[in-house]
Formats: structure tokens, C-alpha cells, sequence
């Protein structure tokens, strides 16, 4: 690594240009704040943005317009010699990474933000050393953490030549004729289904005994249902615990209700959770300590035990999600600010972007149960919908769950066509303190989906119309 010379003075240092760190960098700096924005990585935007969310949703989509097109036969619409050209996705995907990467840069520039692209360590609670560029050291005031997360590896999966999502995500020339994937968490299964898209032969392998074990099983049987029919097999209860190379490919060896048994693949998948990079930062030197998931512990104004230091994203608890880290970066930069902001959301919303897609937000049917809450639940199936008639989709399920004697909103599910498109209204009714009959009484235009959420809350609260009673 190139260590430069120059040493210098920095009023605010954000490390991490992904959604946490670029959207704390812009908000500091409308703030009044002197921002310097620190990135190992030429483009900014983070995982999100250049390995993530961005570059996974621009091939699910080209996938799920094929897979509706060849669908369409159904309702009478035909479509000849439909194929995807991985190429040129790959190119469009590409394209779609580096305007959003440079529209990032250009919201940068234009607010004066000096942006460094090196590697940072700490070296004390106001100081930092820089590898890889020409400035060796800054001097700060106070530090925003924004590093993020990398794939989790297993010990058999290091160096043996798997995907990780970062792989998967640069689509090769040909699609390999069979894929595993380890891990049947959203990644695992929203990748699994591009791949599936493409010709792929593809098979999940899951440790737990089911697929997506944060989210509702009645949710998660509706799209398995479906998605069933893309994948080649999905296989619970399995423990990956051994790869070999074989030829052009690998052989897994799974364990499964005690015995070994062998997969033999093309390509192989590893998507079993991320790890926070906050291992090399040199945290022991700010005088940090990290939690045994090697998150950095914060308060609700993201501030870290050393007071002038915020962290905010993937390195802290909680979901690794874009939208988390987005809004601990305006938390921490309007705290560092002196604004007295706080990360006081009462829920965060979780999207599967598989097809249907499944959302939630705040408390689930399964967390309800768990803790013995008394509840109300109104469930409403997409088949008694017009909208989803219409569509010829009719598999899906919308649920509201509410405080059983206050009938407060405590939770929203759903799965469906466009749902994620739909849950930020349910993320809007726990903000708001929302009762079911706020839901109810707000008119939802027809013929669309999210009627579904008002016939749930009605359902929720004994009063639906369009189910037998
Ligand atoms: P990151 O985006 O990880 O950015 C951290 C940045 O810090 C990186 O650019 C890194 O290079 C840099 N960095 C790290 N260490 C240093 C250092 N020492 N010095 C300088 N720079 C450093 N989330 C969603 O909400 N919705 C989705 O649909 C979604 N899909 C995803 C799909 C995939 C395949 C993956 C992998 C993730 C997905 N995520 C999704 C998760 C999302 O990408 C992360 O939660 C989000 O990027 C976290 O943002 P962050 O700002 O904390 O960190």
C-alpha cells in the first residue's frame, strides 16, 4: 500500500461512502460542517450501491420481465424467441451503477466535500492514519464510522475459488449449468432466482429447517410456492460443511438428518450473513470496544462510547439495511451538528425482492406469539382482489396486526406483486402512531394492491366486506 506524506487537519471525517457515510457527509456539510469524506474504493456509493442493492435489483428486474413475458402466455400475450443476453444486462447493470455513482459524486462535489480515497485507521480518539493515497494522516474533531460490511465466509468456503454475492454479482458470459447456494437468507434467494432466470439449474441449501427465518412462515409458503418452480430443489435442514474442486467444478459435502451426503455443481454461492468491517480500523486505539458480533456500540444520537466518534450502518446493530444506514448518517451528522436528533424509529422495513416479493415492518405474527402479545391479526388474500385479478397474480397475503385493546398498528406483512413498493405505508402507520381505523378509513384508490392494507385492517378490526364473514 502507497502511504503519502502530507498530514492534515479535518473538521468532521466520515470513513465509508456508502448510504450511511455519503448521506452523513452531505447532511453534515448542509449543516455547516467542514466535511472530509474518506473511501478505499474509486467510485462512491458503498456496497449498496457499486455490490448490493443497486446492481441485485437492476438483474432481478430484467429476470422478472422475462419470467412475467413467458407468464403472459396465460392471459393471451405471446412472446417469440424471448431470451436474456447476460452481456448485455451486465453492460446495462454496469451503466445503471456508474450514473448513480456519479450523480453521488456530483451531490458531493457541489457542497465543497473533500473526498480522499485511501484506506483509514484509527490511531488515536482524533486521529487517523490514511494508506493508499497521498495524504498519510488526518487530524480530526469529530469522526462519523461508516465502513459497512463484508460476506461472512465459512471455513471451508476461504480460498476454495466460491461466490461470494460480490462474484455473482458480475454476470459471466454464460450462466453456469448448476449453482448451489449456501445460505437461504434474502441475498441467497434473490441471487439464486437470478441465476435461475438465466438457465441455471439452481439449488438453495439451508442450515435452518426454513427459508427466511426473520420474516412470517405464512408469508415466506406463498412465494416458496412459487419460486419452487424457478429452483431446482431447496433443501432445509442441511449443513454445508466441506467443498473439493472437481474438474471445471466443486463437490459440497452436506450434512443432512446425520448423514453425508455429496453435491456436485459448476459454480458454488456463499451467502450466510456479512460481517461488520470494523476489525482492521484499529478501534482499540480510539479507545473503542466492539460487541461480540463486532458491531460498535451507540447511543440513540449514534455516538460511540468515545464521544467526538458516531457510528452508523452496517458496523452497528440492528438490520443490515440501506435504509438504516441512510438514516443513522442524518441521525449522527445532525447530532455531530449540535441538533438534537435521535434514531427513535419504531420500526425498520425489511424487503425480499424475490418474486412475489415479501415486506414487513415492526412487530411480526411469529415475534407476537413469542412474547405472548395480545394482538388482533387481519389477513386479507390477494385471490379476493380485484387488482390481483386483473394482473393474473393472485398469490399473496397482506396481514396487519394491532394492539388487541388499543387496536394501535404494531405490525404490517405482506407478500405480493410490488410490495415493496407498498410497506412503506405500514412503516408510515407505526411512525404516526396509527389505529386500525386510520388504516380503514383512509381511501385506498381501487383497483390497486394496496387496497389490501385497508381490507387487512378492516379484517384486523371485525369490520371487512369483500371475505364471507
Ligand atoms: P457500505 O455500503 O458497506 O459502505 C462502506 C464503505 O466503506 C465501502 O465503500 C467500503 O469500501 C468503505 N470502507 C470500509 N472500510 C474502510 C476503511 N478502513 N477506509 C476507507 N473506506 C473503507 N440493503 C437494502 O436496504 N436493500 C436491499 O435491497 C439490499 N440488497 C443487497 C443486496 C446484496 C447483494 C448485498 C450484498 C447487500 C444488500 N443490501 C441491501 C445491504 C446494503 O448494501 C447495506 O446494508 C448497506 O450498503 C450498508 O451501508 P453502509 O453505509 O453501512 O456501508
Amino acid at each position: 500500500m502507497v502511504m503519502g506524506s502530507l498530514r492534515l487537519e479535518a473538521d468532521l471525517v466520515v470513513i465509508g461512502g456508502g448510504p450511511g457515510g455519503y448521506v452523513a457527509a452531505l447532511r453534515a456539510a448542509d449543516l455547516g460542517r467542514d466535511v472530509t469524506l474518506i473511501d478505499e474504493r474509486d467510485q462512491l456509493g458503498g456496497v449498496c450501491l457499486l455490490e448490493g442493492c443497486i446492481p441485485s435489483k437492476t438483474l432481478i428486474n430484467a429476470v422478472e420481465l422475462a419470467t412475467a413475458a413467458k407468464d403472459a402466455k396465460r392471459l393471451g400475450v405471446t412472446f417469440d424467441s424471448l431470451k436474456i443476453d447476460p452481456v448485455k444486462l451486465r453492460g446495462h447493470t454496469d451503466k445503471t451503477v456508474k450514473i448513480l455513482s456519479r450523480g453521488v459524486s456530483q451531490l458531493v462535489k457541489a457542497r465543497g466535500i473533500d473526498v480522499i480515497r485511501a484506506r483509514a485507521r484509527f490511531t488515536g480518539p482524533r486521529s487517523i492514519t490514511l494508506e493508499g493515497g497521498e495524504v498519510s494522516g488526518i487530524d480530526f474533531r469529530d469522526c462519523i464510522i461508516a465502513t459497512g460490511s463484508r460476506p461472512r465466509t465459512l471455513p471451508w468456503s476461504d480460498g476454495s475459488g466460491v461466490w461470494t454475492s460480490r462474484e455473482a454479482l458480475v454476470l459471466p458470459d454464460t450462466a453456469p449449468a448448476t449453482l448451489v447456494v449456501v445460505g437461504g437468507g434474502y441475498i441467497g434467494l434473490e441471487l439464486g432466482l437470478v441465476y435461475a432466470g438465466l438457465g441455471s439449474q439452481v439449488t438453495v441449501v439451508e442450515f435452518d429447517q426454513r427459508l427466511l427465518g426473520g420474516a412470517d412462515p405464512d408469508l415466506v409458503e406463498i412465494m416458496v410456492k412459487r419460486v419452487r418452480k424457478q429452483l431446482h430443489a431447496i433443501q432445509t435442514d442441511s449443513k454445508v460443511v466441506g467443498v473439493e474442486r472437481s474438474g471445471d467444478g466443486f463437490v459440497l459435502s452436506i450434512e443432512r438428518g446425520g448423514e453425508l451426503e455429496t453435491l456436485e455443481t459448476e459454480r458454488v454461492l456463499v451467502s450466510v450473513g456479512r460481517v461488520p468491517n470494523t476489525d482492521a480500523l484499529g478501534l482499540d486505539s480510539a479507545g473503542i470496544e466492539t460487541d461480540a458480533m463486532g458491531c460498535i456500540p451507540v447511543d440513540a444520537q449514534c455516538r460511540s462510547e468515545v464521544r467526538n466518534i458516531f457510528a452508523i450502518g452496517d458496523v452497528t446493530a440492528g438490520p443490515m439495511l440501506a435504509h438504516k444506514a441512510s438514516r443513522e448518517g442524518k441521525v449522527a451528522a445532525e447530532a455531530a451538528a449540535g441538533h438534537a436528533s435521535a434514531f427513535d424509529n419504531r420500526a425498520i422495513p425489511a424487503v425480499v425482492f424475490t418474486d412475489p416479493e415479501i415486506a414487513w415492518v415492526g412487530i411480526t405474527e411469529q415475534e407476537a406469539l413469542a412474547q405472548g402479545r395480545a394482538v388482533k391479526v387481519g389477513k386479507f388474500p390477494l385471490r379476493a382482489l380485484g387488482r390481483a385479478r386483473t394482473l393474473g397474480r393472485t398469490e399473496g397475503l397482506v396481514k396487519v396486526l394491532a394492539d388487541a385493546e388499543t387496536e394501535l398498528v404494531l405490525g404490517v406483512g405482506m407478500v405480493g406483486p410490488w410490495v415493496s413498493e407498498m410497506i412503506a405505508e405500514g412503516s408510515l402507520a407505526l411512525e404516526m402512531g396509527a389505529t386500525l381505523e386510520d388504516l380503514l378509513v383512509t381511501i385506498h384508490p381501487h383497483p390497486t394492491i394496496s387496497e389490501a392494507i385497508m381490507e387487512a385492517a378492516e379484517m384486523a378490526a371485525g369490520a371487512g366486506v369483500h371475505l364471507p364473514r
